[in-house]
């Protein structure tokens, strides 16, 4: 058998993986990332946004870099309620048009893959880990899809002192090295579906009222989902359009709908039909966001091993919040390492740092405010049916200004109220969201 020997192999080259080896880099431990696709971003997938303060920890010069990782700079964000006949929209022009960037993952991930590779680590595209090199309870490398040799053709072996765990969602090689006892249930995950839209040239900022250096972020409720827990995305790129949704799979499961069917009715909407005319799908694809919480999460560490990124479940759905969690928690995973280097001690008992760091970190203190957003919102659903129907009636009869004594309008306000929710319906919602997020 071929036997390679690193410091630190690293298995996926998304931003958890990518950042944790630029980090190593930087104090010359050599570290190998390892991914299975074309290259780093080839088979990645978000809505999405990236946030500035994540980069800079790990490419301190960003946004000046060239040529350019991200879209535009989102100088407009908020929410659109989405009714059955239109839409209500909350935006606010941001303070500081540097703070996020829309972005799409083939090009972001390329980008800290080049730069990681500049960094000095060394990157093995095309490449996939299907198991680990075990050794009385440690893990000491691992086993990979490619022949050892022309001559050998069992899978190749790569030995390390550190793996880290950098899978993303499906959480197959954390199972196996056995940091989780299950992947997850229907409950736990969000399935999102997204298409890349491309409209006629030039189209794209007349229809978004942007300038060149503007850019809009939206997340959508209402009819988007057809009022199922979940929530719509529109995030404008240079020249095109990221649109999806995302929906708890048991929701799904459960009425045996199909979220590109769900994608397709939303495109049909007259607000969308009207924005989208004239588009053109270049892309479309589906992946899992993990929601399984602070109650879910992996032992993050073994002997000999990480969990980084979304593996470990760090994600903040309420804030969407993704990307930036996996590079931070790339960036601890590398404390952890260095600390296990300067003592020479690579088991659990020096890798544990990762999880004190994390403990310390904001990551886990949200972590633990939102332990039960998923049992939340799902037996909540009416949140995602009733108010978005309900303030488009409101705004429609506000703004209508059809000649009547103002008083009646009013009145008639209050029965849309009554009629959909009820006051005291309102007033429990309220105190039930106040009581979740405090
Ligand atoms: C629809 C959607 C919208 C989102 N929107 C946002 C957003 O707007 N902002 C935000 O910050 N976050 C967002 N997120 C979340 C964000 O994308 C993730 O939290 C983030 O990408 C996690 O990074 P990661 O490196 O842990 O995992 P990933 O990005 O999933 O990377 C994992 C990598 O590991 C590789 N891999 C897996 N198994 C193997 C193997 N066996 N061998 C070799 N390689 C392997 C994969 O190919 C992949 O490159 C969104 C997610 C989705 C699905």
């Amino acid at each position: 058998m071929n036997k390679y020997l690193y410091d630190v192999v690293i298995i996926g080259g998304g931003p958890a993986g990518l950042s944790t080896g630029i980090k190593l880099a930087q104090k010359g431990l050599k570290t190998l990332l390892i991914e299975r696709g074309r290259f780093c971003g080839a088979k990645n997938l978000f809505g999405g946004v990236v946030y500035t303060s994540s980069i800079k920890e790990i490419v301190p010069e960003f946004p000046e870099v060239d040529p350019s990782p991200v879209e535009r700079p989102v100088t407009e964000e908020g929410y659109f309620f989405l009714s059955k006949e239109g839409v209500v929209k909350i935006l606010h022009t941001k303070k500081r048009a540097d703070e996020s960037f829309t972005a799409l993952r083939a090009k972001f991930d390329a980008f800290l893959s080049e730069y990681a590779l500049k960094k000095g680590i060394d990157l093995a595209p095309k490449t996939k880990v299907i198991d680990f090199i075990r050794n009385n309870g440690f893990i000491e490398g691992v086993i990979v899809d490619r022949p050892t040799s022309f001559e050998d053709p069992s899978p190749a072996t790569i030995k390390a002192k550190v793996v880290v765990i950098a899978e993303g969602v499906n959480r197959l090689l954390t199972e196996k090295a056995g940091l989780v006892t299950k992947t997850f249930e229907p409950e736990e995950v969000v399935l999102a579906v997204k298409e890349v839209l491309q409209l006629p040239k030039g189209e794209l900022e007349a229809r978004f009222g942007l300038s060149n250096n503007q850019g809009l972020a939206v997340e959508i409720f209402g009819e988007i989902t057809k009022g199922l827990p979940g929530t719509g995305f529109l995030y404008t790129n240079k020249t095109t359009i990221s649109f999806g949704i995302g929906i708890f799979l048991k929701s799904l499961m459960d009425l045996n709908l199909k979220p590109y069917e769900i994608l397709e009715y939303a495109k049909l909407h007259p607000y969308f039909r009207e924005l989208f005319k004239g588009s053109e799908t270049l892309e479309y694809g589906a992946h899992l966001i993990p929601e399984w919480g602070i109650k879910g999460l992996p032992k993050p560490y073994g002997n000999g091993v990480l969990v980084v990124g979304d593996a470990a479940g760090l994600v903040n759905p309420l804030f969407r919040e993704g990307t930036n969690l996996a590079i931070y928690s790339g960036l601890m995973a590398a404390e952890a390492i260095f600390y296990a280097f300067e003592k020479g001690d690579f088991t659990e008992r020096s890798l544990r740092r990762y999880e004190e760091l994390f403990k310390d970190s904001f990551i886990y203190k949200d972590l633990v405010m939102l332990k039960d957003l998923k049992t939340f919102l799902l037996s909540n659903s009416h949140l995602f049916q009733v108010y978005p129907e309900m303030i488009y009636d409101i705004c429609s009869l506000y703004f209508s200004a059809q000649g009547r004594y103002k008083r009646d309008v009013i009145r008639e306000i209050f029965g849309i109220i009554k009629k959909k929710r009820g006051y005291w319906g309102i007033l429990r919602d309220f105190v039930k969201i106040g009581r979740f997020l405090w």
